[in-house]
């Protein structure tokens, strides 16, 4: 079945996310990356690509197996903004998700390193409201 990709790009999974996820492909830049991301948070499973492309010092009490859990229902993404610097980079988005029955708001803008050719995450200021019911 054919499908935007889960990140909300008018693409195809399979012409988004899927190959990043696959690592079939390098994220060329860190919202494609951040993009990715969120695709693997929200179809679960993706555990170990979430650990290789987050910043190794920042990501040491993470595990596969917390990465890989599916039991947050994300709803959906809006990135904001991103840029670049040199082999620094960041990203602004809201993604929705579920809790409780509750729809959270989470806002977060996040920091990218790029070391050699791949872009990691280091991190992000977060904070989370309540959406509109
Ligand atoms: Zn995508």
């Amino acid at each position: 079945m054919k499908r935007n990709c889960v990140c909300g790009s008018p693409k195809l999974f399979t012409a988004c996310c899927e190959p990043l996820l696959n690592e079939a492909e390098l994220a060329v830049t860190p919202e494609q990356l951040m993009r990715s991301r969120y695709s693997a948070y929200s179809l679960g499973g993706y555990g170990g690509y979430l650990l290789k492309t987050w910043f190794a010092p920042m990501a040491k009490d993470l595990s596969v197996e917390d990465l890989s859990r599916s039991d947050t229902e994300w709803l959906g993404l809006q990135v904001l903004g991103s840029g670049t610097s040199g082999n620094s980079g960041w990203v602004e988005f809201k993604a929705i998700y579920k809790d409780n029955g509750q729809h959270i708001e989470m806002h977060e803008k996040s920091v990218f390193t790029q070391l050699g050719e791949r872009w990691f995450y280091i991190g992000g200021e977060v904070s989370r409201t309540k959406a509109g019911s």
